[in-house]
């Protein structure tokens, strides 16, 4: 169960934005098994280990997108083409792919795009028509906004200070969408402040969503504890990072608080 991390060697390096950086490595689908849109997987830097979302699931490579906020990230954004990282998992429950109908809208607030990317290119490949809000603090920051649109997703740029496409939030972009259009399902994640709007609204509209939650993670192997959320107790490693609408409402900490390393809430 506790899997050792595979060695990988960093084959490509994007500079997407001023702060994220996209990393891709050779993972043999085969032995290692074909991660989900919405899995994770625990990023070691031979010093410390921290999760992160997977942003693309190609034939044999994969990819994660890493904001540069601390010591960790900053660390991983100083490597180089050829340097080695370590990477173990995938984890997690990921996007359910059964739900009804075929028009959805995906909606990612900055790194939050990493899951929501590889679900977006998943679900276009699967013959859905998928409409994508790309949200970001300023233009700069728009994550994977241009290769989605080339994939064929009707993507609506949203920027906090109008730098690009809808000036506003990604709830006021979402708002002004439904009131020409609908749809039958949503995938979100982001700030939980932004999901938590986002929840509103798609409820007010009884469109079904998953959403993508994150809490600190040590094992991610469901063991420590340490993510676990108040009301269920569920585990966000095991039992998510992914819930469907209905499960949010028993998340009771959701959009309110977290707690830190220690178990500390803030
Ligand atoms: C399921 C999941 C998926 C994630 N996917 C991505 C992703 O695709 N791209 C991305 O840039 N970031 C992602 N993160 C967040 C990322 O793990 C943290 O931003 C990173 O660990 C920060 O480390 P640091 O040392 O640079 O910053 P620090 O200064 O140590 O921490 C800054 C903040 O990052 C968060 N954080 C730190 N350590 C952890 C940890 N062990 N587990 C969870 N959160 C932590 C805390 O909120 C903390 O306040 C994900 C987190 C989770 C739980």
């Amino acid at each position: 169960m506790i899997n050792e991390p595979k060695i990988v060697e960093i084959k490509e390096i994007i500079d997407e934005t001023p702060t994220i950086k996209t990393f891709k490595f050779d993972w043999d689908m085969e032995t290692l098994g074909r991660p989900n849109p919405g899995e994770f997987v625990m990023v070691w830097n031979f010093k410390n280990e921290k999760p992160m979302s997977i942003s693309q699931i190609n034939d044999d490579e994969m990819a994660i997108s890493v904001k540069n906020i601390g010591e960790f990230t900053s660390h991983l954004h100083d490597l180089a083409v050829g340097d080695k990282i370590g990477i173990r998992g995938s984890y997690g429950t990921g996007f359910n792919n059964s739900f009804e109908g075929k028009n959805i809208v995906a909606i990612g607030g900055g790194v939050g795009m990493a899951p929501i990317n590889a679900i977006a290119s998943d679900l276009i490949e699967k013959g859905n028509d998928v409409d994508v809000i790309a949200a970001a603090v300023t233009k700069d920051e728009l994550l994977f906004a241009d290769s989605l649109e080339k994939s064929g997703a009707k993507v609506h740029f949203c920027t906090d200070d109008g730098s690009f496409g809808f000036k506003g939030f990604a709830t006021d972009c979402l708002s002004d969408l439904l009131e020409d259009t609908t749809y039958d399902y949503a995938f979100v994640c982001g700030p939980e402040i932004m999901m938590k709007g986002i929840f509103d609204i798609l409820e007010e509209a009884s469109i079904p969503a998953q959403y993508s939650l994150e809490r600190y993670m040590k094992c991610a192997l469901g063991v420590c504890g340490q993510c676990c959320v108040d009301g269920e107790g569920w585990r966000i490693c095991v039992e998510g990072p992914v819930f469907e609408n209905e499960k949010i409402y028993k998340i009771e900490e959701f959009a309110k608080y977290r707690r830190d390393a220690s178990g500390v809430k803030y």
